[in-house]
């Protein structure tokens, strides 16, 4: 509802609220930010925009944001200066340091984060103070489908981009509830659709707005998606659908990294090493999983099975798979990303326009600022603390003797919260995520940060569970507020600049750890002027990654473009990269080259079906899953401030079956009660409303801070990404 006679001046900025990155153009009047519309100009949206994007800004104005600094005194919040809670943060570390090492201290931050945000934290704590104890918020939602392409392919993130859509002829997501979680991306989809009469397959656990808009929704039971997906590679073999030219040039196989145990507390081991195999052997494992023995697994009929496997085997469709935090977490999601790859190297259908494996991200710089910039434990701007030459890169970047760096991971984010409940980690700074609402078997890790001798500090936008457990409260400026930049999931790197100012003393993320980093004696090291340190600290980023196979655009590009796609040779973006009509990287003559691996060649991983951590018994017998809601983004600390998505999405509640609720007699609204081992929850019903679980399975949204369902999900990991299973425990339903 922009007045007539409204005096804007646009601005462009990609969007704060998901990683599908679109375009916007934000409407400026008298130093607020009044409107927002959809940038016809950005390739990502070409004008669109969702119920988030769309009241992205009122977000900024919230009666209640955190403006001033505040201080922890006999148990309530006072005001300060921001000059002395950033001393007092300051010294603390410097206290915990001196007392308990370098490892007892620790930074949390996430794909929110700024890439610029990023990159300090991880030059001040990994570069400057010598600990890595580093990690994001990511962890909970990216950090498979990095170990993903990692195994796969040797290099991660999509090889491909979102101009795949105008050229795919069949889209099949899997556990992917894109209709609420990418919603500009699913229209791009149906779009296709109307004009070209594309296929959209939904292949999901539970019925949700992407299986009613989708041509076919295919439910199987939780945890055999592994199984399914080696079903369609046995189909395809079977029925002479390989590629068979591609794989032999193209395609490594191997097996192992199994039998391991699901990270909880006990210290699990891979039993096997990774080992090369051979097609024949490939092709003997599969059958196990031949569509009819899947169907009495999943849940999937044989007939629905080959007619997926139909679509991925026909030679004249073009086929994209699209995934996120189904596949992603999960107890096995490495296999489960490593099975979908399979299936796309198994027909050659990979990176080339319309055949793309696309695994999605959540957040607004999920890609950017965590696999890019390396905001993890692991991880550094240019590859991980583990090789000396990469450690010698950073350090020489950063002006730090190679020495500091530590060249062993600490903590992966589950861990880093069992320290800091153990005491081995004594000083954590959050910042731009909300871990006491988000972490799995929250209640354990929430009295575990409260104990006596932690010292906490938050630097957030609004109060929140999280803000409640700090010591110190800094006020950050968001977004807009602010100078930055973003990665979204296809590889694109977006600036913003500033455009209103943030409220009181709130600063930038940024701003506030070159702050401490200046107090803990790094002023070489961060001296950067206040007027172009964004520009500066990007400069200074884009050197860990010169070369063409990661190359950034430099920032006068990004400010005058939608963005550019990384690689950046030669002043163009890299659309399909690891083929070599499009990827100037690849040089060795052939078609295809998969350089992150040493011999050129993609990995056909063999990975078996195995039960999930914690399946239903006789004691708590529902499937649990977990996840979004479209009005909300993530904990709903920012979007609960706009009123209307506050209005049509107001709580959390429990989704059920139909068939259950008649058994129980529960009708829409009545109060739920889930019990699981780790305690219960009561939540009102919601029963024939906007998702429909399976029998047997309920599905809560974690976005809502007063019913934390946190409290009761289980804290199992993949072994290999160490990322959470929120998909999948066993819960006990009852009426309340
Ligand atoms: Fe913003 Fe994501 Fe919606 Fe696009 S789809 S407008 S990036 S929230």
């Amino acid at each position: 509802n922009i007045p007539k006679n409204a005096n804007l001046s646009w601005k462009k900025t990609p969007c704060r609220f998901c990683g599908v990155g679109c375009g916007v153009l934000v409407g400026v009047e008298d130093g607020k930010a009044v409107a927002v519309k959809g940038d016809p100009k950005s390739p990502v949206n070409k004008g669109l925009c969702c119920v988030k994007g769309y009241h992205s800004v009122i977000a900024l104005y919230g009666k209640d944001r955190l403006t001033k600094p505040l201080i922890k005194k006999n148990g309530t919040y006072v005001e300060t200066s921001m000059k002395e809670a950033l001393d007092l943060i300051a010294s603390k570390m410097k206290e915990t340091i001196t007392e308990h090492g370098k490892d007892a201290v620790s930074i949390y931050g996430s794909g929110q984060w700024t890439i610029p945000d990023g990159y300090v934290a991880s030059k001040l704590f990994k570069g400057c103070i010598g600990t890595n104890n580093v990690e994001a918020n990511a962890r909970l939602c990216m950090a498979t489908a990095v170990t993903g392409f990692l195994s796969s392919f040797g290099l991660d993130e999509p090889m491909g981009c979102y101009e795949d859509i105008d050229h795919a002829d069949v889209f099949v997501l899997w556990g992917n509830n894109m209709a609420e979680m990418h919603p500009v991306l699913f229209s791009r989809l149906l779009d296709q659709r109307l004009k070209r009469g594309v296929k959209i397959i939904d292949f999901a656990t539970r019925t949700t707005r992407t299986s009613m808009a989708a041509d076919t929704s295919i439910i199987f039971k939780p945890q055999t998606d592994l199984a399914v997906a080696n079903a369609i590679c046995y189909e395809i073999i079977n029925n002479g659908w390989v590629n068979t030219a591609f794989i032999e040039t193209h395609c490594n196989f191997s097996k192992g990294l199994t039998n391991m145990g699901y990270g909880l507390e006990d210290n699990f081991k891979f039993k096997d090493k990774p080992q090369k195999i051979d097609f024949e052997s490939y092709k003997e494992f599969l059958k196990d999983y031949t569509p009819e023995k899947v169907e009495k697994i999943s849940g999937v009929s044989a007939k629905e099975i080959k007619y997926m496997a139909a679509y991925y085997g026909d030679p004249n469709k073009k086929v994209m798979s699209f995934w996120c935090m189904g596949p992603n977490q999960h107890s096995r999601g490495t296999w489960m990303n490593n099975l979908i790859y399979n299936i796309h190297l198994l027909t050659g259908k990979i990176s080339s326009p319309g055949n793309s494996p696309f695994s999605l991200t959540g957040q607004p710089s999920a890609c950017g600022t965590v696999r890019e910039v390396g905001t993890l434990t692991h991880k550094l701007p240019h590859g991980v603390v583990m090789n000396k030459k990469h450690r010698e890169f950073a350090a020489k970047i950063w002006e730090v003797p190679a020495e500091n760096i530590s060249p062993k991971p600490t903590y992966h984010t589950i861990e880093m919260f069992r320290a800091l409940d153990r005491g081995d980690i004594r000083f954590m700074w959050i910042q731009v995520t909300n871990p006491m609402v988000t972490i799995p078997k929250l209640k354990r890790y929430r009295d575990g940060a409260k104990k006596e001798g932690r010292f906490i500090v938050v630097s957030d936008v609004y109060p929140t569970p999280t803000t409640d457990i700090a010591d110190v409260i800094l006020p950050s400026a968001m977004w807009i507020e602010r100078e930055g930049l973003y990665g979204n999931s296809e590889r694109r790197t977006q600036y913003f600049e500033q455009m209103v100012a943030p409220p009181g003393e709130a600063m930038s993320d940024t701003w506030q750890l070159i702050e401490v980093a200046k107090r803990l004696g790094y002023e070489k090291q961060f001296y950067y002027q206040k007027e172009t340190h964004i520009e500066e600290i990007y400069n200074e980023y884009r050197r860990h990654h010169e070369g063409k196979k990661h190359n950034m655009a430099p920032l006068e590009v990004l400010k005058t473009q939608s963005g550019a796609l990384w690689p950046y040779v030669e002043g163009k973006s890299t659309k399909w990269r690891f083929n070599s009509k499009y990827d100037p990287a690849c040089t060795n003559g052939k078609d295809f080259h998969f350089y992150g691996k040493p011999d050129g060649k993609a990995v056909i991983w063999q990975r078996p079906y195995e039960p999930a951590a914690e399946e239903p018994d006789q004691e708590f017998p529902f499937w649990l899953c977990t996840g979004r809601v479209v009005e909300h983004w993530h904990t709903g600390s920012m979007t609960r401030r706009i009123p209307v998505l506050h209005k049509a999405m107001p709580h959390a509640y429990v989704e059920l079956n139909p068939s259950d609720a008649k058994r129980m007699q529960i009708r829409n609204g009545d109060s739920v009660k889930l019990t699981t081992r780790r305690g219960e929850i009561i939540l009102p019903a919601s029963v024939n409303q906007r998702g429909v679980p399976a029998p047997m399975q309920v599905f809560v949204p974690f976005f809502d801070e007063s019913m934390l369902i946190n409290d009761i999900t289980l804290d199992s990991f993949c072994p290999i990404s160490k990322e959470p299973d929120y998909k999948k425990c066993a819960v006990k339903v009852e009426k309340a």
